[in-house]
């Protein structure tokens, strides 16, 4: 599954730069998830980076972005540019 900001979230900037992915960004109210480049970081760390550094505990798992542990590494292979 992809993960998604709450709107708890405090705009502190500290996932942004921790995210392998490159997926969140500032958005209008708060910071965003794209969920098509969210791995959960599978293929980079064995657990979620952003979770792991948000101090308000305001990134959950998205039920409309259910995937897979397979897929979510075809996700990642497909953003780094390699053959699923
Ligand atoms: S779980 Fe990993 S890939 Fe997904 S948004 Fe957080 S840091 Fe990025
Ligand atoms: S670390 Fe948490 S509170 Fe800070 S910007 Fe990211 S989601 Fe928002």
């Amino acid at each position: 599954m992809a993960l998604y900001i709450t709107d708890e979230c405090i705009n502190c900037d500290v996932c942004e730069p921790e995210c392998p992915n490159e997926a969140i960004s500032q958005g209008e109210m708060i910071f965003v998830i794209n969920p098509h480049k969210c791995t959960e970081c599978v293929g980079h760390f064995a657990t979620p980076q952003c979770v792991e550094v948000c101090p308000v505990n305001c990134i959950e798992v998205d039920p409309n972005y259910a995937e897979t542990k397979e897929q979510l590494m075809d996700k990642y292979k497909e953003l780094m540019g390699e053959e699923a």
